[in-house]
Protein backbone atom coordinates (compact mmCIF):
# COMPACT_ATOMS: atom_id res chain seq x y z
CA UNK A 1 0.00 0.00 0.00
CA UNK A 2 1.23 3.56 -1.03
CA UNK A 3 1.76 5.69 2.15
CA UNK A 4 1.37 8.88 0.66
CA UNK A 5 -1.78 8.50 -1.86
CA UNK A 6 -4.60 6.52 -2.13
CA UNK A 7 -5.29 7.07 -5.53
CA UNK A 8 -8.77 6.21 -5.82
CA UNK A 9 -9.51 8.55 -3.16
CA UNK A 10 -8.08 11.29 -4.97
CA UNK A 11 -9.84 10.53 -8.10
CA UNK A 12 -12.83 10.80 -6.16
CA UNK A 13 -12.56 14.21 -5.13
CA UNK A 14 -11.04 15.47 -8.52
CA UNK A 15 -13.27 13.45 -11.19
CA UNK A 16 -16.36 12.87 -8.83
CA UNK A 17 -16.76 15.58 -6.15
CA UNK A 18 -15.01 17.98 -8.24
CA UNK A 19 -14.90 18.60 -12.04
CA UNK A 20 -11.50 17.96 -13.45
CA UNK A 21 -13.52 16.62 -16.69
CA UNK A 22 -14.79 20.04 -17.23
CA UNK A 23 -11.49 22.04 -17.21
CA UNK A 24 -9.97 19.50 -19.40
CA UNK A 25 -12.35 20.38 -22.20
CA UNK A 26 -10.99 23.94 -22.35
CA UNK A 27 -8.84 25.04 -25.19
CA UNK A 28 -6.51 25.72 -22.99
CA UNK A 29 -5.78 22.41 -21.47
CA UNK A 30 -6.00 20.81 -24.85
CA UNK A 31 -3.34 19.06 -24.41
CA UNK A 32 -4.07 16.54 -21.41
CA UNK A 33 -7.08 14.18 -20.76
CA UNK A 34 -7.65 11.71 -18.34
CA UNK A 35 -5.32 9.12 -19.42
CA UNK A 36 -2.51 11.66 -20.04
CA UNK A 37 -3.19 12.53 -16.21
CA UNK A 38 -3.29 9.33 -14.79
CA UNK A 39 0.71 8.53 -16.58
CA UNK A 40 1.63 12.04 -15.09
CA UNK A 41 0.72 10.86 -11.77
CA UNK A 42 2.17 7.41 -12.20
CA UNK A 43 5.61 9.32 -12.55
CA UNK A 44 5.22 11.31 -9.88
CA UNK A 45 4.11 8.81 -7.48
CA UNK A 46 7.09 7.11 -8.45
CA UNK A 47 9.49 9.45 -7.95
CA UNK A 48 8.10 10.61 -4.50
CA UNK A 49 8.14 7.23 -3.67
CA UNK A 50 11.27 6.40 -4.55
CA UNK A 51 13.48 9.48 -3.59
CA UNK A 52 11.43 11.98 -1.40
CA UNK A 53 10.01 9.02 0.79
CA UNK A 54 12.94 7.26 1.63
CA UNK A 55 15.37 10.21 3.18
CA UNK A 56 12.34 11.95 4.67
CA UNK A 57 13.26 10.52 8.16
CA UNK A 58 17.22 11.31 7.39
CA UNK A 59 16.43 14.58 6.93
CA UNK A 60 14.62 15.40 9.85
CA UNK A 61 16.72 13.36 11.99
CA UNK A 62 19.93 15.38 10.20
CA UNK A 63 18.19 19.04 9.63
CA UNK A 64 20.88 20.99 7.87
CA UNK A 65 23.99 22.47 9.43
CA UNK A 66 25.35 25.75 9.60
CA UNK A 67 29.47 25.10 7.98
CA UNK A 68 31.79 28.42 7.85
CA UNK A 69 29.23 30.40 6.92
CA UNK A 70 27.68 28.06 4.78
CA UNK A 71 24.68 25.46 4.74
CA UNK A 72 25.40 21.50 4.45
CA UNK A 73 22.15 19.11 3.72
CA UNK A 74 21.98 15.75 3.18
CA UNK A 75 23.92 14.32 -0.24
CA UNK A 76 19.83 12.05 -0.18
CA UNK A 77 17.74 15.83 -0.32
CA UNK A 78 19.49 17.00 -3.46
CA UNK A 79 19.37 13.86 -5.53
CA UNK A 80 15.63 13.63 -4.59
CA UNK A 81 15.29 16.98 -5.78
CA UNK A 82 17.49 16.35 -8.85
CA UNK A 83 14.85 13.46 -9.96
CA UNK A 84 11.75 16.07 -9.75
CA UNK A 85 14.00 18.46 -11.62
CA UNK A 86 15.01 15.39 -14.28
CA UNK A 87 11.26 14.79 -14.31
CA UNK A 88 10.74 18.02 -16.12
CA UNK A 89 8.32 18.49 -12.97
CA UNK A 90 9.75 22.25 -11.83
CA UNK A 91 8.00 23.42 -15.14
CA UNK A 92 4.18 21.77 -13.41
CA UNK A 93 3.57 25.45 -12.42
CA UNK A 94 3.67 27.81 -15.18
CA UNK A 95 2.23 28.22 -18.69
CA UNK A 96 3.65 26.86 -22.03
CA UNK A 97 4.65 31.07 -22.65
CA UNK A 98 7.71 30.30 -20.08
CA UNK A 99 8.76 26.90 -20.89
CA UNK A 100 5.93 25.51 -18.40
CA UNK A 101 3.79 22.17 -18.47
CA UNK A 102 0.26 24.46 -18.72
CA UNK A 103 -1.00 22.09 -16.14
CA UNK A 104 -4.54 23.18 -14.54
CA UNK A 105 -3.57 24.12 -11.06
CA UNK A 106 -5.87 21.49 -9.35
CA UNK A 107 -3.71 19.06 -10.99
CA UNK A 108 -0.23 20.90 -10.42
CA UNK A 109 -1.63 20.98 -6.45
CA UNK A 110 -2.37 17.38 -6.31
CA UNK A 111 1.02 15.67 -7.80
CA UNK A 112 3.01 17.86 -6.06
CA UNK A 113 0.71 17.00 -2.84
CA UNK A 114 2.15 13.52 -3.30
CA UNK A 115 6.07 15.18 -3.21
CA UNK A 116 4.37 16.64 0.25
CA UNK A 117 3.10 13.99 1.58
CA UNK A 118 6.34 12.10 0.81
CA UNK A 119 8.57 14.50 2.10
CA UNK A 120 7.24 18.11 2.83
CA UNK A 121 10.43 20.22 3.95
CA UNK A 122 12.43 18.98 0.58
CA UNK A 123 9.33 19.96 -1.15
CA UNK A 124 9.44 23.98 0.57
CA UNK A 125 12.16 24.60 -1.57
CA UNK A 126 10.17 23.95 -4.70
CA UNK A 127 6.87 25.83 -3.98
CA UNK A 128 8.49 29.05 -2.89
CA UNK A 129 10.60 29.08 -6.61
CA UNK A 130 7.40 27.88 -8.06
CA UNK A 131 5.65 31.21 -6.32
CA UNK A 132 8.90 33.46 -7.08
CA UNK A 133 9.02 32.24 -10.26
CA UNK A 134 4.95 33.65 -11.05
CA UNK A 135 5.32 36.61 -9.06
CA UNK A 136 8.27 37.91 -11.28
CA UNK A 137 6.14 37.00 -14.60
CA UNK A 138 3.47 39.10 -13.33
CA UNK A 139 5.19 42.18 -11.75
CA UNK A 140 8.51 41.42 -13.16
CA UNK A 141 10.00 44.08 -16.04
CA UNK A 142 11.06 42.17 -19.15
CA UNK A 143 14.55 42.43 -18.37
CA UNK A 144 14.85 40.88 -15.26
CA UNK A 145 12.23 37.79 -16.68
CA UNK A 146 14.79 37.42 -19.62
CA UNK A 147 17.60 37.04 -16.99
CA UNK A 148 16.22 35.15 -13.90
CA UNK A 149 12.71 33.79 -14.93
CA UNK A 150 14.18 30.44 -17.14
CA UNK A 151 16.42 29.57 -14.91
CA UNK A 152 13.80 29.52 -11.66
CA UNK A 153 10.95 27.43 -14.03
CA UNK A 154 13.34 25.25 -14.82
CA UNK A 155 14.52 24.86 -11.19
CA UNK A 156 18.16 25.57 -11.90
CA UNK A 157 18.09 28.04 -9.24
CA UNK A 158 15.87 28.45 -6.26
CA UNK A 159 14.00 31.23 -4.73
CA UNK A 160 12.77 32.90 -1.51
CA UNK A 161 10.88 35.61 -0.06
CA UNK A 162 12.18 37.98 2.28
CA UNK A 163 9.23 39.84 4.63
CA UNK A 164 10.02 39.58 8.13
CA UNK A 165 12.88 41.31 10.09
CA UNK A 166 13.33 40.80 14.08
CA UNK A 167 11.39 43.57 14.56
CA UNK A 168 9.17 43.40 12.02
CA UNK A 169 6.53 39.82 11.26
CA UNK A 170 3.35 40.47 11.25
CA UNK A 171 3.60 44.18 11.71
CA UNK A 172 5.27 44.68 8.12
CA UNK A 173 5.21 48.27 8.16
CA UNK A 174 7.73 48.49 10.59
CA UNK A 175 10.49 46.83 8.56
CA UNK A 176 13.74 48.77 8.53
CA UNK A 177 15.27 46.94 5.46
CA UNK A 178 16.47 50.12 2.86
CA UNK A 179 17.12 50.30 -0.45
CA UNK A 180 19.40 53.37 -1.42
CA UNK A 181 19.14 54.09 -5.08
CA UNK A 182 22.16 53.84 -6.93
CA UNK A 183 23.28 55.61 -10.72
CA UNK A 184 22.55 52.77 -13.38
CA UNK A 185 19.03 52.25 -11.60
CA UNK A 186 19.63 49.39 -8.94
CA UNK A 187 19.59 49.61 -5.24
CA UNK A 188 22.05 49.24 -2.48
CA UNK A 189 20.06 46.99 -0.56
CA UNK A 190 20.81 47.06 3.67
CA UNK A 191 18.87 45.12 6.35
CA UNK A 192 18.26 42.15 8.25
CA UNK A 193 15.97 39.25 7.17
CA UNK A 194 14.15 36.97 9.74
CA UNK A 195 12.40 33.60 9.06
CA UNK A 196 13.54 33.22 5.81
CA UNK A 197 12.53 29.53 4.39
CA UNK A 198 15.39 28.50 1.96
CA UNK A 199 17.45 31.57 2.43
CA UNK A 200 20.54 29.34 2.33
CA UNK A 201 21.34 26.08 0.70
CA UNK A 202 23.53 24.04 -1.32
CA UNK A 203 20.64 22.30 -3.35
CA UNK A 204 21.03 25.03 -6.18
CA UNK A 205 24.14 27.56 -7.37
CA UNK A 206 22.27 31.01 -7.32
CA UNK A 207 19.26 31.47 -4.88
CA UNK A 208 17.00 34.61 -6.22
CA UNK A 209 15.79 36.42 -2.65
CA UNK A 210 12.66 38.20 -3.58
CA UNK A 211 12.84 40.85 -0.65
CA UNK A 212 10.70 43.78 0.96
CA UNK A 213 12.87 47.44 1.79
CA UNK A 214 11.96 50.87 1.55
CA UNK A 215 13.59 53.49 -0.47
CA UNK A 216 14.28 56.86 1.68
CA UNK A 217 11.80 59.27 1.04
CA UNK A 218 8.91 56.63 0.73
CA UNK A 219 5.75 56.94 2.61
CA UNK A 220 5.57 55.46 6.12
CA UNK A 221 4.02 52.15 7.02
CA UNK A 222 3.15 49.52 4.40
CA UNK A 223 2.41 52.80 1.80
CA UNK A 224 6.31 52.67 1.54
CA UNK A 225 7.09 49.24 1.08
CA UNK A 226 9.23 47.98 -2.46
CA UNK A 227 10.19 44.98 -3.34
CA UNK A 228 13.29 43.86 -4.88
CA UNK A 229 15.18 41.02 -6.64
CA UNK A 230 18.54 40.68 -4.94
CA UNK A 231 20.29 37.03 -6.22
CA UNK A 232 22.84 35.53 -3.38
CA UNK A 233 25.66 35.58 -6.96
CA UNK A 234 25.21 38.53 -8.80
CA UNK A 235 24.74 37.77 -12.98
CA UNK A 236 26.40 38.81 -15.28
CA UNK A 237 25.01 40.39 -18.68
CA UNK A 238 25.83 37.12 -20.41
CA UNK A 239 23.88 35.23 -17.82
CA UNK A 240 26.87 33.41 -16.00
CA UNK A 241 26.97 34.13 -12.74
CA UNK A 242 29.44 36.65 -11.52
CA UNK A 243 30.70 38.13 -7.81
CA UNK A 244 29.02 37.15 -4.43
CA UNK A 245 26.12 39.48 -3.41
CA UNK A 246 27.31 39.89 -0.16
CA UNK A 247 24.34 38.48 1.27
CA UNK A 248 25.75 36.77 5.02
CA UNK A 249 24.00 33.98 6.66
CA UNK A 250 24.02 35.12 10.23
CA UNK A 251 22.04 31.96 11.74
CA UNK A 252 19.67 28.99 11.00
CA UNK A 253 16.46 28.62 13.28
CA UNK A 254 15.50 25.18 14.47
CA UNK A 255 12.22 24.25 14.02
CA UNK A 256 9.87 21.66 15.09
CA UNK A 257 8.16 19.47 12.71
CA UNK A 258 9.85 21.01 9.26
CA UNK A 259 13.26 20.22 10.10
CA UNK A 260 14.54 19.70 6.78
CA UNK A 261 13.90 22.96 5.28
CA UNK A 262 16.54 25.76 6.19
CA UNK A 263 15.15 28.60 8.07
CA UNK A 264 17.67 31.68 8.25
CA UNK A 265 18.95 34.93 9.63
CA UNK A 266 20.27 36.87 6.61
CA UNK A 267 22.02 39.86 7.02
CA UNK A 268 22.08 42.53 3.48
CA UNK A 269 25.13 44.76 2.66
CA UNK A 270 26.91 43.63 5.87
CA UNK A 271 30.06 42.19 4.38
CA UNK A 272 29.95 44.47 0.73
CA UNK A 273 27.27 45.76 -1.49
CA UNK A 274 23.96 43.60 -1.64
CA UNK A 275 22.49 45.07 -5.17
CA UNK A 276 18.51 44.80 -5.89
CA UNK A 277 16.51 45.34 -8.64
CA UNK A 278 13.25 47.31 -8.14
CA UNK A 279 10.58 44.74 -9.16
CA UNK A 280 7.20 46.33 -10.07
CA UNK A 281 6.22 50.04 -8.89
CA UNK A 282 7.97 51.55 -6.65
CA UNK A 283 6.10 51.18 -2.97
CA UNK A 284 3.79 48.99 -4.38
CA UNK A 285 5.76 45.91 -2.67
CA UNK A 286 3.61 44.82 -0.40
CA UNK A 287 0.48 44.28 -3.31
CA UNK A 288 2.76 42.74 -5.60
CA UNK A 289 4.59 40.50 -2.96
CA UNK A 290 0.80 39.19 -2.27
CA UNK A 291 1.06 37.18 -5.75
CA UNK A 292 3.52 34.76 -4.44
CA UNK A 293 1.67 35.06 -0.75
CA UNK A 294 -1.45 33.88 -1.98
CA UNK A 295 0.09 31.23 -3.65
CA UNK A 296 2.04 30.63 -0.54
CA UNK A 297 -1.15 30.16 0.99
CA UNK A 298 -2.95 27.16 -0.67
CA UNK A 299 0.50 25.52 -0.41
CA UNK A 300 0.97 25.91 3.04
CA UNK A 301 -2.36 24.60 3.43
CA UNK A 302 -1.71 21.40 1.43
CA UNK A 303 1.78 21.19 4.03
CA UNK A 304 -1.01 20.52 6.58
CA UNK A 305 -3.43 18.29 4.53
CA UNK A 306 -0.79 16.19 3.70
CA UNK A 307 0.62 15.75 7.14
CA UNK A 308 -2.52 14.39 7.56
CA UNK A 309 -2.97 12.30 4.69
CA UNK A 310 0.40 10.81 5.89
CA UNK A 311 -0.94 9.88 9.41
CA UNK A 312 -3.78 8.55 8.33
CA UNK A 313 -1.99 6.13 6.07
CA UNK A 314 0.62 5.02 8.10
CA UNK A 315 -2.20 4.57 10.74
CA UNK A 316 -4.47 2.57 8.22
CA UNK A 317 -1.32 0.30 7.39
CA UNK A 318 -0.82 -0.56 11.16
CA UNK A 319 -4.60 -1.23 12.18
CA UNK A 320 -4.52 -3.54 8.81
CA UNK A 321 -1.57 -5.37 9.74
CA UNK A 322 -1.45 -5.72 13.88
CA UNK A 323 -3.34 -8.90 14.86
CA UNK A 324 -5.36 -8.45 18.52
CA UNK A 325 -8.54 -9.65 19.82
CA UNK A 326 -11.43 -11.13 18.32
CA UNK A 327 -15.09 -10.19 17.20
CA UNK A 328 -17.37 -9.44 20.14
CA UNK A 329 -19.26 -12.22 18.70
CA UNK A 330 -16.46 -14.80 18.89
CA UNK A 331 -14.46 -14.89 22.09
CA UNK A 332 -13.11 -18.16 21.51
CA UNK A 333 -9.55 -18.23 22.60
CA UNK A 334 -8.64 -20.61 20.30
CA UNK A 335 -9.48 -19.43 16.60
CA UNK A 336 -7.23 -16.85 15.32
CA UNK A 337 -7.01 -13.18 15.95
CA UNK A 338 -8.35 -10.51 13.89
CA UNK A 339 -6.81 -7.60 12.45
CA UNK A 340 -7.56 -4.16 14.77
CA UNK A 341 -8.83 -2.66 11.71
CA UNK A 342 -11.90 -5.15 12.20
CA UNK A 343 -12.88 -3.53 15.55
CA UNK A 344 -15.70 -0.65 15.17
CA UNK A 345 -13.99 1.46 17.48
CA UNK A 346 -10.93 1.50 15.55
CA UNK A 347 -13.07 1.76 12.15
CA UNK A 348 -14.54 4.78 13.71
CA UNK A 349 -11.03 6.77 14.44
CA UNK A 350 -10.10 5.55 11.00
CA UNK A 351 -13.18 6.86 9.30
CA UNK A 352 -12.74 10.16 11.52
CA UNK A 353 -9.17 10.36 9.92
CA UNK A 354 -10.32 9.97 6.52
CA UNK A 355 -13.26 12.02 6.48
CA UNK A 356 -11.09 15.01 7.72
CA UNK A 357 -8.56 14.29 5.21
CA UNK A 358 -10.97 14.09 2.35
CA UNK A 359 -12.94 17.18 3.62
CA UNK A 360 -9.49 19.41 3.83
CA UNK A 361 -8.53 17.76 0.54
CA UNK A 362 -11.58 18.87 -1.58
CA UNK A 363 -11.29 22.29 -0.06
CA UNK A 364 -7.85 22.27 -1.04
CA UNK A 365 -8.53 21.10 -4.69
CA UNK A 366 -11.77 23.01 -4.89
CA UNK A 367 -9.27 26.43 -4.23
CA UNK A 368 -7.69 25.41 -7.26
CA UNK A 369 -9.97 24.49 -9.05
CA UNK A 370 -11.30 28.01 -8.56
CA UNK A 371 -8.12 29.25 -9.80
CA UNK A 372 -8.45 27.22 -13.03
CA UNK A 373 -12.17 28.40 -13.35
CA UNK A 374 -11.15 32.33 -13.25
CA UNK A 375 -8.04 32.06 -15.92
CA UNK A 376 -10.55 30.09 -18.41
CA UNK A 377 -13.14 32.64 -17.42
CA UNK A 378 -10.66 35.64 -18.45
CA UNK A 379 -9.65 34.26 -21.59
CA UNK A 380 -13.20 34.07 -23.02
CA UNK A 381 -13.44 37.67 -21.73
CA UNK A 382 -10.41 38.54 -23.95
C1 LIG B 1 7.95 27.84 9.49
C2 LIG B 1 8.05 29.29 9.19
C3 LIG B 1 8.55 29.70 7.98
C4 LIG B 1 8.63 31.07 7.68
N1 LIG B 1 9.13 31.45 6.47
C5 LIG B 1 9.22 32.77 6.19
C6 LIG B 1 9.76 33.22 4.93
O1 LIG B 1 10.13 32.41 4.09
N2 LIG B 1 9.87 34.54 4.72
C7 LIG B 1 9.45 35.46 5.63
O2 LIG B 1 9.57 36.65 5.35
N3 LIG B 1 8.96 35.08 6.84
C8 LIG B 1 8.82 33.77 7.12
N4 LIG B 1 8.31 33.37 8.33
C9 LIG B 1 7.96 34.39 9.29
C10 LIG B 1 6.45 34.59 9.35
O3 LIG B 1 6.00 35.26 8.24
C11 LIG B 1 6.18 35.32 10.65
O4 LIG B 1 6.37 34.37 11.66
C12 LIG B 1 4.81 35.88 10.73
O5 LIG B 1 4.71 37.02 9.90
C13 LIG B 1 4.42 36.24 12.16
O6 LIG B 1 5.40 37.06 12.73
P1 LIG B 1 6.01 36.73 14.18
O7 LIG B 1 6.44 35.29 14.19
O8 LIG B 1 7.04 37.75 14.44
O9 LIG B 1 4.80 36.85 15.18
P2 LIG B 1 4.25 38.19 15.82
O10 LIG B 1 4.01 39.19 14.76
O11 LIG B 1 5.13 38.56 16.95
O12 LIG B 1 2.86 37.68 16.35
C14 LIG B 1 2.73 36.88 17.54
C15 LIG B 1 1.24 36.61 17.76
O13 LIG B 1 0.54 37.85 17.94
C16 LIG B 1 -0.52 37.97 17.01
N5 LIG B 1 -0.62 39.36 16.57
C17 LIG B 1 0.36 40.15 16.10
N6 LIG B 1 -0.12 41.35 15.78
C18 LIG B 1 -1.44 41.32 16.04
C19 LIG B 1 -2.49 42.28 15.92
N7 LIG B 1 -2.25 43.49 15.41
N8 LIG B 1 -3.73 41.91 16.30
C20 LIG B 1 -3.97 40.68 16.81
N9 LIG B 1 -3.01 39.73 16.94
C21 LIG B 1 -1.76 40.05 16.57
C22 LIG B 1 -0.14 37.06 15.85
O14 LIG B 1 -1.28 36.60 15.14
C23 LIG B 1 0.57 35.92 16.57
O15 LIG B 1 -0.37 34.99 17.08
C24 LIG B 1 8.22 32.02 8.64
C25 LIG B 1 7.72 31.60 9.87
C26 LIG B 1 7.63 30.25 10.14
C27 LIG B 1 7.07 29.84 11.48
Amino acid sequence: MSMIVNRRDLDFVLYETLDLEAILKSERFADYDRESLDAMMDLCQSVAEDQFLPCAAKLDANEPQFVDGKVETIPELKEAINAYREAGLCTSAYDADVGGMQLPCIVDQALNGMFVCANNPAHIYLFLTQGVANMLNVCGSDKLKERYLPKLVEGEWFGTMCLSEPQAGSSLADIRSKADPLDDGSYKITGTKMWISGGEQDITDNIIHMVLAKIPGSPPGVKGISLFLVPKTRVNEDGSLGDSNNIALAGLNHKMGCRGATNCLLNFGESGDSIGYLVGEANQGLANMFHMMNEARISVGMSAVMSGLGGYLYSLDYARNRPQGRPLVNRNPEDPQVMISEHADIKRMLMTQKAFIEGAQTLIYYSAQLIDQKKLAMERRI
